[in-house]
């Protein structure tokens, strides 16, 4: 794969990039517990793929919170506890809903065009496999 920007042959898939410099290492405090560490390299972050889908969840959740918890201060009386569970079990199934309708196709979209991405080693320039000027 030749790089759009610099004609440079020396271009990686994203996908391989980022698992390359990716590196865990094993570092010792200075109380001397030891604990694993990732690091990414500065080039692997640039190939680094889309946020994960429990982040695009975690946001309809607490979207949902809010919403839930405005609504439940709203309500003038107060009611019984199974209507309260009721409510929340309403809740749940509202985003489970928005999750599978919005989250989760967003990501795979946004996955599988990372995975059809590139970089390039010379530049860092990343472009999708289909624009560069040769096939
Ligand atoms: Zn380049």
């Amino acid at each position: 794969m030749q790089c759009p920007n610099c004609q440079s042959h020396t271009t990686l898939k994203c996908e391989i990039a980022y698992e390359q410099g990716k590196s865990t290492s094993t570092v010792r405090g200075r109380d001397g517990s030891t604990g694993d560490v990732t690091t990414v390299s500065a080039f692997a972050q640039r190939a680094a793929p889309p946020s994960s889908w429990l982040k695009e969840t975690g946001g309809a959740m607490v979207l949902a919170g809010i919403v839930w918890a405005l609504l439940d201060d709203s309500r003038a009386t107060r009611t019984s506890t199974a209507f309260t569970v009721a409510g929340w079990v309403a809740v749940v199934f509202a985003v489970l809903f928005v999750w599978r309708l919005l989250a989760l196709p967003k990501y795979f979209r946004a996955h599988a065009k990372w995975q059809d991405r590139w970089i390039c080693q010379s530049c860092g320039h990343t472009f999708h496999s289909n624009a560069g000027p040769s096939k």
